[in-house]
């Protein structure tokens, strides 16, 4: 993450100074480093190519619409380019791999493969209606049909909480900010408001699983190098590392490293396993590992 100019938007000569972050999932960029909602999240699954343009700039492409960022040096951007580029390609190398453990809404959720519920909502303070989609534990705000997968923002559930204020009217409310929609008719709030309560459901019971095994300190740390709330498993090495690490982990292949989510892949966290990581957890396991297997094999 850090800070880049954006270009400026159509009639304005001005680069706009924005905030960037990047992470497997998406490239979201937020009017500063406070800010807790973005101003654009583009899924990396929707990102076609990466170049350099010079002068500090390189474009991020979209199959609808192309980026164009400027860094403060010709080495940051370079930096930026190869980052996006590593996740543009080992993503296509590892989507097989992905696929088939995680469902591909998540992946792309933007995809029309399982809202719970979907369609335009007036939110105040703005004067066009936003696409919004109700998906898994996540809100997602469009300004436009979701289809084309780059949105405005996403926001996360488990912090959230839905109130009724008028007919036709509801707040969301996180403890960053105060969403307060108008949906077109009294049946359609009602839709709403149960999809959103649900999806904070289900980002509590999501939390469960994690909760539990970072109870073991050593699991409140990537294994491989050290990132805070790791949330994800090798199963099979009984290890649980971030995202990123995750990522090489699948790299290995599913018959030396079994690669499950704490919070997506409910399913396999039976009692048992869980206490299983409870009782190794990822500082003991690691001296093992690394006593055990080769230097040239080291994860
Ligand atoms: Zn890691």
């Amino acid at each position: 993450m850090g800070w880049l100019d954006k270009n400026p938007p159509q009639g304005s000569l001005y680069y706009q100074r924005r905030w960037v972050k990047l992470d497997v999932d998406y490239l979201r960029y937020f009017d500063n480093d406070k800010e807790v909602y973005s101003k654009r999240i583009i899924p990396t699954a929707a990102i076609t190519g990466v170049t350099n343009v010079g002068e500090q700039k390189f474009e991020v492409v979209t199959t609808n619409r192309t980026f164009l960022f400027r860094a403060e040096s010709d080495s940051e951007r370079n930096e930026w380019v190869s980052v996006l580029q590593n996740f543009t390609k080992g993503r296509q190398e590892g989507s097989r791999e992905i696929t088939a453990s995680v469902p591909p809404s998540l992946l792309t959720p933007g995809s029309p493969l399982t809202p719970e519920q979907q369609g335009y909502l007036e939110l105040r303070g703005l004067r066009s209606k936003l696409y919004t989609v109700v998906s898994g534990d996540k809100v997602f705000l469009y300004k436009n049909d979701y289809r084309l997968g780059i949105g405005i923002t996403s926001i996360d559930m488990n912090v959230g909480n839905v109130k009724d204020t008028d007919r036709r009217s509801f707040d969301l409310t996180t403890p960053y900010r105060i969403f307060s929609f108008l949906a077109d008719s009294e049946q359609h709030k009602e839709q709403w408001v149960e999809a959103m309560r649900d999806a904070i459901g289900e980002a509590l019971s999501n939390s469960e699983v994690a909760n539990q095994i970072w109870a073991e300190p050593s699991n409140g740390c990537c294994a491989d190098c050290g990132a805070a709330k790791p949330e994800w498993a090798a199963i099979n090495l009984c290890v649980v590392v971030c995202k990123r690490c995750a990522g090489e982990h699948r790299g290995l292949g599913p018959s030396i490293s079994k690669v499950r989510s704490l919070k997506m892949d409910r399913k396999v966290w039976t009692e048992e396993l869980i206490q299983v990581f409870l009782l190794l957890g990822n500082e003991r396991l690691n001296g093992f590992w690394a006593a055990n297997v080769p230097p040239s094999e080291a994860l």
